[in-house]
């Protein structure tokens, strides 16, 4: 009951064009299953390509793509970030001074930095541009 043979059309994916159009068979690996195919737009041959499976494993490429990118970030990348997004003005470090979550510091070595996690009563963890660093405070 099988409409596909050879001369037959078919809609394939065509890798010059970039698009699913129609094809005509020019070959059959077996009954049901299409071998060659030309296309009508540009009349290149090539292996027949289901159109639904093109569009699924673009999709799965796309989503681990962004996954990817995302990891990557740098540290100067959330730097920026972290920075930009603050509210407080950047104040001096000094080992006397409480700093808070969010804060911005002025490093004399590192530059400026971000707190990001308050470690200890004592100690925090800043985001500088190019380092993570662990600093003592509120001496
Ligand atoms: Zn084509």
């Amino acid at each position: 009951m099988s409409q596909l043979g050879v001369g037959k059309e078919v809609l394939s994916y065509c890798n010059k064009c970039k698009l699913t159009l129609a094809h005509i068979i020019v070959t059959m690996k077996s009954e049901n299953t299409i071998g060659k195919v030309q296309c009508k737009t540009c009349g290149g041959s090539h292996a027949y390509k289901d159109p639904s499976a093109v569009k699924a494993s673009k999709t799965r490429r796309g989503k681990k793509a962004t996954k990817k990118t995302a990891s990557k970030e740098s540290i100067s990348d959330i730097w920026m970030e972290r920075v930009a997004s603050a509210s407080s003005k950047s104040q001096k470090y000094s080992i006397k001074t409480k700093f808070e979550l969010g804060d911005i510091i002025d490093h004399p070595k590192f530059g400026p930095g971000v707190i990001d996690k308050l470690i200890d009563a004592d100690k925090i963890q800043v985001i500088f541009r190019h380092d993570i660093k662990t600093l003592i405070h509120n001496r």
